[in-house]
């Protein structure tokens, strides 16, 4: 599949050609305080890897539009989630890893004074310029809104932020459920932590994207898709606890493990307004139950109380509530080696988000059904719908050995069964935002 060979590590020992030393790709870390708070131990913010091709094409779309060299880069992971799924705006415990695809921005400030950012994504036609004075909320927000919001945080918390202009090219799949969006917002707010040369407090970090996605973006999101997008660490997933923000590192460092994701390319054309729909009803739903949060109780309770409830927001409870008290458990099994444990665990929340949250597709659930076919000596422990639902992708974790039969199976069955051309690929987990190298020019 050629995932090694894209994402070797590129040293300036294993350089061959002179162009390559624009794709210098090696640690470029902040000095400055790194990761503290929250129980995440002090650590530089440093890269591994990146694709050289990947950085070549940003520096090259940047060089294009503004005529000139950039002065810096930085990338932030997309993610997917392992389980916990609609528990983040519950309170509840989510377990995601960042994936080896990310958003990789190239910049340098502006030269004349004018404080102006000017922005160009690959696949967009033309740069979009705005100021980074004047910054209000958008009436109909477009992309670049998701970076105005970024540099609207920033000056929030008083800091001036010069001009500057950017070129962004990403391999996160974009709407697919692997949140491009975070992936987007927390790689500019590393661009703008390079050229103000100052790093934030990372939980400070996430929180200022998040609001960048509620208030520019207009997109009510949980807290887990900027967290761990700023947190990741390579060989880890991370257990959040979503009412106290407190991250904890879980090893996922066997290698035998793979987590395959799979992409239905099939978005159900709704009204777009389910995942709000679905946070009010959990809002309901613990109204009714009499807690301020779905957190605040267990699934017998809710079992209990079922003849009191509506049908609807029963369901909703339960998944809830069970996704909740699943979520740490698989972190420990994840981390023990308990990899059947962990894979049962994954189907269970499938079920309630099919059943009981009602979030799933047919699209998806053939993926889950096809991984399950594969259980066994065939390598799958567990598979699940991941992301908000109504299309996008499915996690699998599989035996690494067995990861590409399992693809081939997928790929193969979904095609005859549905039409569509699923897109699959293998991850480790994977580091999170981190400053990039240009290679000795910066
Ligand atoms: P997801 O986060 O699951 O990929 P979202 O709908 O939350 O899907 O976010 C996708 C939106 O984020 C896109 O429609 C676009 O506005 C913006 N976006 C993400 N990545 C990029 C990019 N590389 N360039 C421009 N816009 C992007
Ligand atoms: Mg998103």
């Amino acid at each position: 599949m050629g995932i090694e060979d894209d994402w070797r590590v590129i040293t300036r020992d294993n350089r061959r050609d002179g162009a390559a030393a624009v794709a210098g790709i090696r640690g470029a870390g902040f000095r400055g305080p790194g990761i503290s708070g929250g129980g995440v131990e002090a650590r530089p913010m440093c890269m591994r890897s990146i694709p050289r091709m990947q950085l070549e094409q940003a520096i090259e779309l940047f060089t294009r539009h503004f005529g000139r060299a950039p002065a810096c880069a930085a990338a932030a992971p997309g993610r997917v989630n392992l389980i916990g799924e609609h528990v983040d705006y519950n309170d509840g415990f989510v377990l995601p890893m960042a994936i080896e695809r990310q958003t990789l921005i190239v910049a340098a400030p502006r030269s004349d004074g004018h404080r102006l950012g000017g922005i160009i994504s690959a696949g967009q036609p033309e740069p979009v310029s705005f100021s980074t004075e004047e910054l209000t909320p958008p009436e109909q927000p477009t992309w670049v809104d998701y970076i105005r919001g970024v540099v609207a945080g920033f000056a929030e918390a008083g800091h001036e932020v010069p001009g500057f202009e950017a070129a962004i090219v990403s391999d996160v799949p974009v709407g697919g459920g692997l949140s491009s969006s975070a992936a987007l917002e927390v790689a500019a707010a590393t661009t703008l932590e390079s050229l103000l040369g100052r790093p934030l407090d990372p939980v400070k970090k996430a929180l200022l994207c998040q609001q960048a996605e509620h208030r520019f973006a207009r997109v009510p999101c949980g807290i887990m898709d900027q967290f761990i997008s700023v947190l990741g660490r390579a060989g880890h997933a991370l257990l959040l606890d979503c009412r106290s923000l407190e991250p904890r590192h879980v090893a996922m460092t066997d290698e035998g493990v793979t987590v395959l994701i799979a992409n239905t390319n099939c978005k159900h054309e709704l009204t777009g307004g389910e995942y709000a729909e679905r946070r009010a009803q959990c809002e309901a739903a613990a109204r009714a139950l009499g807690v301020a949060s779905l957190r605040d109780i267990d699934v017998n309770t809710v079992i209990a109380a079922k003849p009191r409830l509506e049908p609807l927001v029963f369901r909703r409870a339960y998944h809830v509530v069970s996704e909740i008290e699943r979520t740490p458990r698989a972190a420990a099994m994840l981390e023990a080696g308990d990899y059947e444990g962990f894979g049962r665990l994954m189907l269970d929340s499938h079920a309630t988000l099919r059943d009981a949250f009602e979030v799933s597709t047919q699209e998806l659930d053939l993926l889950v059904e096809l991984a399950e076919q594969r259980m066994g000596e065939g390598g799958v422990y567990g598979a699940r719908m991941t992301g908000a639902g109504f299309g996008g992708c499915t996690v699998t974790l599989v035996r690494s050995d067995k990861a590409h039969s399992v693809e081939r199976y997928l790929y193969t069955h979904y095609l005859e069964q549905t039409g569509i051309e699923p897109t699959i690929f293998a991850t480790r987990p994977a580091d999170g935002a981190r400053l990039v190298d240009l290679g000795g020019s910066s």
